[in-house]
């Protein structure tokens, strides 16, 4: 754990100003003597002591009071725990008295020379010298660690270490980060996202930029550095569609979510380009508890394809309306090519062609087809009488009343000047009569006003019914079929329906 903390630059800085802060401590108390103090002290203490037994036992002395001395010496042994024997001594060497087992403490001490544990003071007899109180004091510091550990000024430079490591980092990691954002990112980082097409930019928690590479500078027409510091957020950033006015920044998702944002395009107005319209990803910088700490987000410029998109939409675009009037054109010649102007009706050509494909398909189905011919009646006299403009519409107004009272699916085409043929696919020969039946009564009664309002003046039709029930599967003969009904619905008196198979003999028909 220590390596890896020392591992960090800061802290190894730390490291080291705790050492420089320890060593003029260590210097400053060579000067002032600040650890000894303690110790100074006690031998003061041990000094008086040592020097009022003397002049005590002066007294004693000149009074022969051997027994005083001797109680004496024994109480200052057993009331102090530093005091491990005392004793007094001739000048000649003696021991005269002793409390404690002075002899084996006081072993190899030089004469009239005191040290911190061996204390040896005169006694004098009048003026005369008469000996030594020698008393041996414990030494001043217990051995080992806890002693070391005991001593207030280890524990003064111990305080200091610590709490000096933490101050230090504590505060040069906040003074970094405020003196100069940017520094905290590697110089061969930066010049490596430098060299990206892309823009590419660091924020911090507070969208404030510490990072932003060569292209989004040039992209915003600004120095990198000037960049530095500023909100991100705060540039005008608006969506590319112009009512979502409230969308999350992709940083700022980045950071309230610890999870990216891909691919947001958002366009801003740049000083260097005009409007410019980016897509934008933004990923968030996790610390070690996945709490984000700084996005990084990437700038990819789309404006020119958005133009070349714009360009080929609106291509496309006329493109398409030119497909579609090509298509208006191709209808128009297809109606032209198949259907009759005057009535919509298909033309002679087209009806066979439908004809040939109804065939196809009722046979396929094994069901009828049956085929209708229509003719007006006594037309020449009506042109004749009422002129070709009239004669026009009353074949328009026959087509109408024909058609309503037709399917959809029914198929009615103009075969000659003013006769037409209908084709009733599913429908049997009895049916297909019903129907005719029900066209002549409608034309009948629906057509002739164009005529004017005499009641005489009416419009009529003939038809003519056959089917494949009693003709081949062929367009030529089913309309023939039907032709050669309609020949005698014309010559048996006109406005009436008469079915193929109700010709009683064809060869005495066409006699
Ligand atoms: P029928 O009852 O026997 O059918 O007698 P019809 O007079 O109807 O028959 P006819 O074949 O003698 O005459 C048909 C006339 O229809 C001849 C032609 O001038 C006229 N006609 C053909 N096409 C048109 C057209 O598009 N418009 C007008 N107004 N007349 C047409
Ligand atoms: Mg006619
Ligand atoms: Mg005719």
């Amino acid at each position: 754990m220590i390596k890896r903390l020392l591992a960090s630059p800061l802290a190894r800085i730390s490291f080291g100003l705790v050492l420089l802060t320890t060593s003029i401590l260590l210097v400053g108390d060579i000067f002032f003597r600040l650890g000894d103090q303690s110790s100074q002290a006690v031998l003061e203490a041990r000094k008086h002591l040592c020097e009022s037994l003397a002049v005590q036992f002066s007294v004693l002395i000149s009074e022969r009071d051997s027994q005083a001395i001797e109680s004496t010496l024994k109480t200052v042994v057993r009331r102090n725990d530093e005091i491990l024997s005392a004793a007094l001594r001739s000048n000649e060497g003696v021991i005269l008295v002793e409390a404690g087992v002075h002899d084996r403490y006081w072993k190899n001490t030089p004469f009239d020379k005191s040290t911190p544990t061996n204390a040896q003071v005169p006694i004098f007899n009048g003026e005369k010298p008469w000996g030594m109180v020698e008393v041996r004091f414990t030494p001043l510091k217990r051995g080992g660690i806890f002693a070391v550990l005991a001593d207030p000024f280890v524990g003064l430079m111990l305080f200091v270490g610590i709490m000096g490591f933490g101050g230090y980092l504590m505060f040069m990691k906040r003074t970094l980060r405020h003196l100069d954002p940017a520094a905290v990112i590697p110089d061969r980082v930066k010049t490596a996202l430098d060299v990206l097409a892309e823009g590419v930019v660091l924020v911090n928690e507070k969208s404030e930029i510490v990072l932003a590479n060569c292209a989004f500078s040039r992209k915003l027409g600004d120095q990198d550095k000037s960049l530095l510091g500023k909100n991100l957020s705060a540039m005008k950033w608006k969506s590319l569609d112009p009512e979502n006015t409230t969308f999350d920044l992709p940083w700022q998702h980045a950071l309230k979510t610890a999870e990216s944002a891909l691919g947001v395009p958002l366009s801003l107005m740049t000083p260097a380009d005009g409007m410019r319209t980016f897509v934008i990803n933004g990923s968030p910088i996790l610390d070690d508890r996945g709490a984000a700490r700084g996005a990084m987000v990437t700038f990819d410029d789309i404006t020119e394809l958005e133009q070349k998109n714009d360009e080929l939409k609106s291509m496309l675009e006329s493109l398409q309306a030119s497909q579609n009037e090509i298509n208006r054109q191709n209808e128009k010649l297809q109606i032209l090519a198949t259907r009759d102007p005057l009535t919509s009706c298909l033309n002679r050509r087209s009806f066979n062609e439908h004809c040939e494909q109804e065939l196809e398909t009722a046979k396929a189905e094994n069901k009828p087809l049956t085929c209708v011919m229509m003719d007006i009646d006594h037309f020449k006299s009506i042109n004749d009488n009422y002129g070709h403009a009239v004669g026009d519409k009353v074949i328009q107004n026959v087509v109408q009343a024909a058609r309503s009272g037709l399917r959809t699916i029914d198929i009615i085409g103009r075969y000659g000047g003013e006769e037409f043929c209908i084709l009733l696919p599913g429908l049997d020969l009895d049916q297909a009569v019903i129907v005719a039946e029900r066209l002549r009564f409608r034309i009948e009664n629906e057509t002739g006003e164009v005529l004017g309002d005499d009641a005489d003046r009416i419009v009529t039709c003939s038809f003519g019914v056959s089917s494949t029930q009693v003709c081949e599967f062929d367009t030529h003969i089913l309309v023939d079929c039907a032709d050669k009904a309609l020949y005698i619905s014309k010559n048996s008196g006109r406005n009436r329906v008469t079915r193929f198979d109700d010709i009683p003999n064809d060869d005495e028909q066409v006699a």
